[in-house]
């Protein structure tokens, strides 16, 4: 089988409800979807959701190749990035190859990927994760009791610019998942807000009346002085990684034992990346935990990570074209038999939506806002709802 050549779509997606952080506040409900198709002389296609950039200067790395190499093929686009570097929207170029190439070894298999990465079983462990800052406390009430009634037990919430209003809703959480759970697993996010110094005074503040188990991006992504200061100055676990590109990034946090948590996905360059990025966690007996995902289909990877926790629920309605062989039951993410990522594009509904794309609010993705590392800017009237 030969890889003979590879197509984009692009479209744009309105979610059911909005997702915010604390660097963009009010939110948004539309944000932008790809698909990067694989082709082969075998009428397979391999598929990767998002695509990235410098897609044409990769593809002559592995055109004519056989796609059950992917780990070679990996090393050998990785290698034409030497001078350049892997990183920023190149990765993702790499990473759409590399996961595109994946689908294909696992469906030329006929197996589902978590099979043809060698996991026991297809089963993940959940945890919810309302992006929730533009919520109302009902409706924040209402998302993390319809995951509790999935069975989820475990919770994170985006706070940063209040710290009465994120101590109310950290208990609004708890209340709603405490149906699955008589003690709730508590985690909060902060998107790089403050700067250490804020992040251990705003947490300690919390630890009096919360048992929180991670805070994520407490620091800048690469400072790893301030996020091990974070981590020896709160009981909570720091939790970090989903801004790192690559191996490369993730070396110095973990040598420097500057994260306990380790956000992984493919956004560290592919399936390949992803899984290397695991495996030096895992080397230092740090458990990693898989970013969301549409549909939560990048669990197919997190079961074949033996040190993964849990992986990040947001289901915010993104799936107008696409349809997924997963389901979630007592707590778990649980994953079909249909072959490669058990994604299936409806081409159909994505020429609908390409032909009449959608309107909404906001821009995609959340810049970082004026103040942070610095002062608390307040969410402005009418920005929030709560
Ligand atoms: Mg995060």
């Amino acid at each position: 089988m030969k890889i003979t050549g590879y197509r984009v779509e692009q479209y744009l997606m309105r979610l059911d409800r909005a997702i915010a952080d604390c660097n963009l506040a009010s939110g948004v409900d539309l944000l932008p979807g790809s698909i990067l198709f694989l082709e082969t002389d075998e009428n397979i296609t391999g598929i990767a959701l998002g695509a990235g950039a410098g897609l044409d200067g990769l593809f002559k790395f592995i055109e004519g190749a056989d796609p059950r190499e992917v780990v070679g093929l990996w090393c050998r686009m990785n290698d034409s990035l030497h001078k350049i570097g892997n990183r920023g929207i190149t990765s993702f170029g790499l990473s759409a190859f590399d996961m595109a190439l994946w689908d294909l070894k696992a469906k030329i298999e006929d197996a589902p990927l978590w099979r043809t990465l060698g996991a026991r079983e297809g089963r993940v462990k959940a945890y919810a994760s309302g992006l929730d800052y533009c919520l109302t406390d009902e409706e924040l009430f209402a998302f993390y009791r319809r995951m509790a009634e999935l069975g989820i037990d475990s919770g994170k919430l985006k706070v940063g610019l209040d710290l009465n209003a994120d101590m109310r809703r950290l208990g609004i959480m708890r209340e709603a998942l405490s149906v699955a759970s008589r003690s709730p697993a508590l985690m909060i996010d902060s998107n790089e807000y403050w700067s250490p110094k804020q992040a251990v005074r705003w947490i300690r503040r919390m630890e009096e009346k919360f048992d929180l188990i991670w805070v994520e991006e407490p620091a800048r992504r690469w400072d790893y002085h301030g996020l091990r200061q974070v981590s020896r100055q709160v009981k909570a676990a720091v939790a970090t990684g989903e801004n790192l590109h690559s191996v490369a990034d993730v070396y110095p946090l973990i040598a420097n034992r500057a994260v306990d948590v380790l956000n992984v996905w493919t956004g560290h360059s592919g399936v390949t990346g992803c899984l290397q990025v695991a495996r030096l966690a895992q080397a230092f007996d740090l458990p990693v935990s898989m970013m969301n995902a549409q549909a939560n289909y990048m669990a197919q990877v997190a079961a074949a990570i033996p040190n993964h926790w849990m992986m990040e629920v947001v289901d915010p309605g993104r799936e107008h074209c696409l349809k997924f062989d997963n389901r979630i039951e007592d707590g778990f993410i649980v994953l079909g038999e249909s072959p490669g990522w058990g994604v299936e594009v409806d081409e159909k509904k994505l020429k609908e939506l390409q032909a009449h794309p959608p309107t909404g609010r906001g821009q995609f993705p959340f810049p970082r806002r004026e103040g942070a590392g610095r002062y608390i800017v307040p969410p402005a009237k009418g920005e929030v709802p709560w």
